[in-house]
C-alpha cells in the first residue's frame, strides 16, 4: 500500500480540517523541527513520530527525527527511570544519576540541534538540554509517561533539566507537576491511514488467526502490550480466569521487544507462570511486531483489555476504539481520556472490575456495540492524527508567546 499523504486524509475527516492545517501551516510559515526520542521501533512515541514526521513536512515543517544510542545499562537505568516517574519507589545509586548523564552528554556531542523547535521524547534524552545553553531556538520536553505518583528522588534529579526548557507538553493535566516553566497539555493520536489502523479483508484476520494457532471458536478477549509491569499483564490473566467461570473465551496477550525496554523476558516468565499452561490462553512474544498483524488481532478481538496500572496515554486504546472494538480499560493516566465509562468502553480498578466487565459485555452484545460505535466517534473527534498535526502547528504559533499558565491546545 502507497504511504498515505495528507490529502488521503480528507476522506476520513473532511476536507476542511485538511483546508484549516495548509492554512494554519503558512502561518507557521519556514520552520523546522527536530524530535529527539530513545526507540525508533515500539513503543507508542515511535510509532506515532513515524507518522507525524512525515505529514508535517508535507506540510512545510521541515521536521526531522533523530534517536538517542546508549548501552544495555543506559537503558536498563531509563527504565528504571520510567518506572520510579510512574510511581515506583525503589531507590536508585547515585551511579545511575552519572552514567545517565554522561550517555546523554556523548548523545549531545554527536547530534545538532540547528532546528527551530527541539522536542525532545520522554526522560530518556531529557538531559540533552545541556547542548543548549547559548541556543536562539525554543525547546519542549513531551512527557508521554504518567506522572501522576512521581518518585521523588528521579524527578527531583530531572526537574532542573526540564525547568530549563522553554515549556513541557503532557498528555493530561493529572499529571502536570509544578514547574517554573508553561505547560501545554495535548493528547497523542493515532492514523487511521497506516497499516496498523486500516481497513483489512476478513480473509487476512482469519490468515493471521491461523499463523498463530488461535481457534475462533469462542469469544476472544485482547490485550495487546510490551511486557511491562505498569500494563498488568498478570492481573488480566486473572481477570480473564474469573470471567471465564461464567462465559466460555480465549485470552490473547500480544507484546513486543522494545529496544529501549529491557524488561519484557523477566515479566513474560511471569506471565507465563500465571498461565500455567492454560489451552485458553494464547501468549505470543514478537521479535518485532507487524502492523497488519495487530491490525488483525485487535479486528478479530470480541473485547479488547487494557488493564493498565499507569498509563500515560494507551495508544491501544484509541486503536480497538476505532476498529468498533469494546474496550475495557484501567481507570488510569490517560485511558479516562478516551473511555467515557458506560458510553465509550468501560473503565476498572481491580482485577475484579475487569472479570466482571468482560462478563457484562460478553453477554450483552448490544451494549458492547454501541461502546464501540460511540468508541470510533470519539477517536474520530480527539484522537486522529490531524489533530496531532494542528496541535503541533498550533505549539509553535503559541511558543511565540510565552504564558506561565498551563495552556491546552485543542
Ligand atoms: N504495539 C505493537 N505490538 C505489540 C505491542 C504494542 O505494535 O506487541 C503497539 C500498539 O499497537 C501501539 C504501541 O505499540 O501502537 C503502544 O503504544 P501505547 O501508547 O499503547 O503504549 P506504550 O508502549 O507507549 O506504553
Amino acid at each position: 500500500m502507497n504511504i498515505p499523504t495528507l490529502s488521503d486524509y480528507k476522506s476520513v475527516v473532511g476536507r476542511d480540517v485538511i483546508e484549516e492545517l495548509c492554512i494554519l501551516a503558512s502561518h507557521v510559515g519556514n520552520r523546522s523541527i527536530k524530535m529527539v526520542n530513545s526507540t525508533s521501533t515500539g513503543g507508542g512515541v515511535a510509532e506515532m513520530l513515524h507518522r507525524l514526521v512525515p505529514l508535517l513536512n508535507e506540510l512545510g515543517v521541515e521536521t526531522k527525527w533523530e534517536v538517542i544510542k546508549g548501552g544495555s545499562d543506559f537503558f536498563d537505568i531509563t527504565k528504571a527511570f520510567h518506572n520510579a516517574l510512574q510511581g515506583n519507589k525503589e531507590v536508585l545509586p547515585s551511579e545511575a544519576f552519572n552514567t545517565y548523564r554522561a550517555y546523554n552528554e556523548m548523545n549531545s556531542h554527536e547530534m545538532d540541534f540547528d532546528e527551530d523547535l527541539i522536542v525532545i521524547h520522554d526522560p530518556q534524552p531529557a538531559a540533552l538540554i545541556q547542548s543548549s545553553l547559548h541556543r536562539n531556538n525554543k525547546w519542549v520536553w513531551r512527557c508521554h509517561i504518567d506522572m501522576s505518583h512521581p518518585n521523588q528522588q528521579v524527578w527531583e534529579f530531572l526537574r532542573p533539566y526540564i525547568e530549563q526548557y522553554d515549556a513541557a507538553i503532557f498528555s493530561s493535566p493529572l499529571f502536570s507537576p509544578e514547574l517554573s516553566i508553561p505547560q501545554y497539555r495535548f493528547y497523542p493520536a493515532i492514523d487511521p491511514l497506516a497499516d496498523k489502523n486500516r481497513d483489512l479483508d476478513i480473509s487476512y484476520i482469519n490468515s493471521t488467526l491461523e499463523k498463530y494457532k488461535i481457534p475462533r471458536d469462542k469469544p476472544i478477549i485482547t490485550q495487546i502490550s510490551r511486557y511491562d509491569p505498569w500494563k498488568d499483564p498478570v492481573g488480566v490473566i486473572r481477570a480473564f480466569k474469573m470471567a471465564r467461570k461464567n462465559v466460555d473465551c480465549r485470552l490473547l496477550l500480544v507484546g513486543d521487544k522494545v529496544a529501549d525496554d529491557p524488561e519484557a523476558e523477566a515479566i513474560l516468565t511471569k506471565v507465563k507462570k500465571e498461565a500455567k499452561d492454560d489451552p485458553d490462553i494464547h501468549i505470543i512474544f514478537l521479535t518485532q511486531s507487524i502492523p497488519t498483524e495487530i491490525n488483525a488481532f485487535q479486528r478479530a478481538s470480541d473485547i479488547i483489555l487494557q488493564k493498565s496500572l499507569r498509563e500515560g496515554f494507551a495508544l491501544t486504546v484509541s486503536e480497538a476504539l476505532w476498529k468498533y472494538r469494546p474496550v475495557i480499560g484501567g481507570s488510569v493516566g490517560g485511558i479516562p481520556a478516551q473511555i467515557i465509562h458506560g458510553f465509550t468502553g468501560m473503565l476498572v480498578h481491580s482485577v475484579e472490575g475487569a472479570g466482571l466487565q468482560i462478563r457484562t459485555l460478553l453477554s450483552q452484545p448490544e451494549l458492547a456495540r454501541s461502546l464501540g460505535e460511540n468508541g470510533h466517534q470519539r477517536v474520530k473527534d480527539e484522537f486522529l492524527i490531524t489533530k496531532s498535526l494542528k496541535r503541533y502547528l498550533l505549539l509553535l504559533l503559541a511558543l511565540d508567546h510565552p504564558a506561565q499558565d498551563t495552556i491546552s491546545l485543542t
